[in-house]
C-alpha cells in the first residue's frame, strides 16, 4: 500500500487521537447523508411492524430454499448487482478500490443470513446462506439485502472499522496511561478503546448500508419499502456479529423508518444519494 493511501484510508479517524474517545466518534463518519427519522416515518414504521407482527410469518418453515427461491435469486442477482457496481464505479471512482462485486451461496451456513467480505485478492464478496433464501419473501427484499451488504462495500465499512479499532485501541492506551495507569491497565483500556471505537460505528454503517440498499434497489426498479418490510416480520433464528445482515444492528423499527425517510430524501433530490457533510 502506497503512502497516500495509508493516509486516506487512516487519516481522518487518527487525526483527533489527542481529543480522546468523544471526538473520534464525532471524527470519522459515512460517506453519505443518513437521514434522521422524523416522528412521522416512526409512526408509518410502527404501523408496519403491528400489521407484519400480525399477519406476516417467516415465509418458509423449510430451511432450504425450493426452486422458486432459487429463480429468485438468478433473477434479482442478475439486476441488481450491474446497478451497485455501476455505483460502486462512480462514487468510489480514484479510490482504486475494486467494484467487481461476486455474490455467491455460503453453503455451509446453517442460520438466515447475508453477510459482505472479501477474498484473499481483495475481491467484494457477497454472500447469502440457502436458509436466507428460503426466507426471503419476494424479489424486494432479496433485492434491497443485496443492495445493503453492497453497501458496506461501497461506503467502505470495513477498512473503516479496521481503522477505528486501532484508532481505538490506541486513545483507549493513551487515556489509560494519561490518567496514571500502569501498563496492564494500558492495554485493557486499549481493548476497550476498541469495542467503543468498533461498536460507536457499526450502527452508524449498518443505518448507511440501509440508505445505499434503498438507493440501489429503487436503481434496479424494486421498491425499497417493501423489500424493508422484512425488518418488520416475525424474526427467523437470527446470526448477529460482523457485518452481517442483522450485524450489531440498530433497532428493527429504526431501520426501516431510515428506510422511509431515505425514499423521501431521495425523491427531493432527484433521485440521487446525498454526501454527508
Ligand atoms: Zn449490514
Amino acid at each position: 500500500m502506497s503512502d497516500a493511501s495509508s493516509t486516506r484510508r487512516f487519516g481522518p479517524c487518527t487525526r483527533f487521537i489527542a481529543g480522546g474517545l468523544a471526538l473520534l466518534v464525532a471524527a470519522c463518519g459515512t460517506t453519505y447523508a443518513v437521514p434522521r427519522v422524523s416522528s412521522q416515518s416512526t409512526e408509518v414504521a410502527n404501523a408496519i411492524f403491528a400489521e407484519e407482527q400480525r399477519t406476516g410469518s417467516t415465509s418458509s418453515t423449510s430451511q432450504q430454499p425450493d426452486a422458486a427461491d432459487m429463480a429468485r435469486f438468478t433473477r434479482v442477482v442478475a439486476r441488481v448487482e450491474p446497478v451497485a457496481e455501476s455505483v460502486c464505479r462512480r462514487e468510489t471512482a480514484g479510490s482504486g478500490r475494486t467494484c467487481d462485486i461476486r455474490v455467491i451461496i455460503d453453503q455451509d451456513m446453517s442460520q438466515p443470513n447475508a453477510y459482505q467480505t472479501y477474498d484473499s485478492s481483495g475481491r467484494p464478496i457477497v454472500a447469502f446462506s440457502r436458509p436466507m433464501l428460503a426466507e426471503v419473501r419476494n424479489d424486494d427484499e432479496l433485492a434491497f439485502i443485496l443492495g445493503h451488504e453492497m453497501g458496506h462495500h461501497i461506503g467502505a465499512h470495513t477498512d473503516k472499522l479496521q481503522s477505528q479499532a486501532i484508532t481505538g485501541a490506541l486513545v483507549g492506551g493513551i487515556l489509560v496511561a494519561t490518567l496514571g495507569g500502569d501498563a496492564n491497565d494500558a492495554v485493557l483500556g486499549a481493548y476497550a478503546g476498541t469495542a467503543v471505537g468498533s461498536m460507536a460505528y457499526s450502527q452508524t454503517y449498518e443505518l448507511e448500508s440501509d440508505v445505499v440498499a434503498t438507493y440501489i434497489t429503487e436503481q434496479a426498479g424494486y421498491n425499497p419499502v417493501t423489500g424493508a418490510r422484512f425488518f418488520a416480520r416475525p424474526k427467523p433464528q437470527q446470526t448477529s456479529g460482523g457485518l452481517s445482515f442483522w450485524g450489531s444492528h440498530p433497532p428493527d423499527r429504526k431501520r426501516l423508518a431510515t428506510v422511509l425517510e431515505t425514499v423521501d430524501q431521495l425523491s427531493a433530490n432527484s433521485g440521487e444519494l446525498i454526501l454527508a457533510r
